[in-house]
């Protein structure tokens, strides 16, 4: 397999309807659900259902999946109302804070953000 054999992630339970989450959007290649911990008045998250484990492994052939993911963050962002704007974050591995081993893109919105991040 292309990455290997990576443990799946609580994702992975999110994906399969084994524990529950409040999934906003979903499509045969993506979902998008609401950060159990969120850091603005709206923050949900963007996944691939194929487990890549970071942005950092990704390949050419990914390409298409992640164009699509951030499709579907705009879209998702449209209709949970960000009309003024949001920020878009993918941490990577433990100097970019990653927590979860299964790719996600973080959308948070609903105050002013600062720059640059902490
Ligand atoms: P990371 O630090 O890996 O970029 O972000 C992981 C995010 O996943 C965190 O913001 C955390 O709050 C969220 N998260 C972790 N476990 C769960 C869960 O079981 N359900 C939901 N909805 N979010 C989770």
């Amino acid at each position: 397999k292309k990455y290997g054999n990576p443990p799946p992630t609580i994702f992975s339970k999110i994906i399969n309807k084994t524990i529950p989450a409040d999934i906003i959007y979903e499509d045969e290649k993506s979902l998008a659900f609401r950060d159990v911990n969120p850091q603005g008045p709206v923050h949900f998250l963007v996944i691939p259902k194929t487990l890549i484990p970071r942005i950092s492994l990704v390949a050419d052939d990914d390409t298409e999946l992640l164009g699509h993911l951030l499709v579907v963050a705009s879209k998702v962002a449209k209709k949970e109302g960000l009309t003024k704007g949001y920020r878009l974050v993918i941490n990577d591995g433990p100097l970019g804070a990653q927590s979860v081993y299964h790719l996600h893109i973080h959308v948070i919105g609903g105050r002013q953000m600062g720059w640059p991040p902490g």
